[in-house]
């Protein structure tokens, strides 16, 4: 599993650090960064991710397959 952070889109809302805090963090700029992509199990940083309000956190499978947002 990959995980991947838009900085463009972040809003710094912080729930994906509130959901998934060994995962994320905000760094100097209150952007969201991945601190250590294996800090949570993978069910917490999927929930995570579908928190963002803005979509800014996308994770790809092993296969390099995007799996969330879900690709329309
Ligand atoms: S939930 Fe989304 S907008 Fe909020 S800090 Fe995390 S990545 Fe940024």
């Amino acid at each position: 599993m990959r995980i991947e952070v838009d900085r463009e889109l972040c809003t710094s809302v912080a729930s994906c650090v509130a959901i998934a805090p060994n995962t994320f963090e905000l760094d100097d700029e209150g952007i969201a960064v991945v601190k250590n992509p294996t800090g949570d199990d993978r069910q917490t940083i999927l929930q995570a991710a579908q928190s963002c309000p803005v979509n800014a956190i996308i994770i790809y499978d092993d296969d390099g397959k995007q799996i969330h947002p879900p690709l329309k």
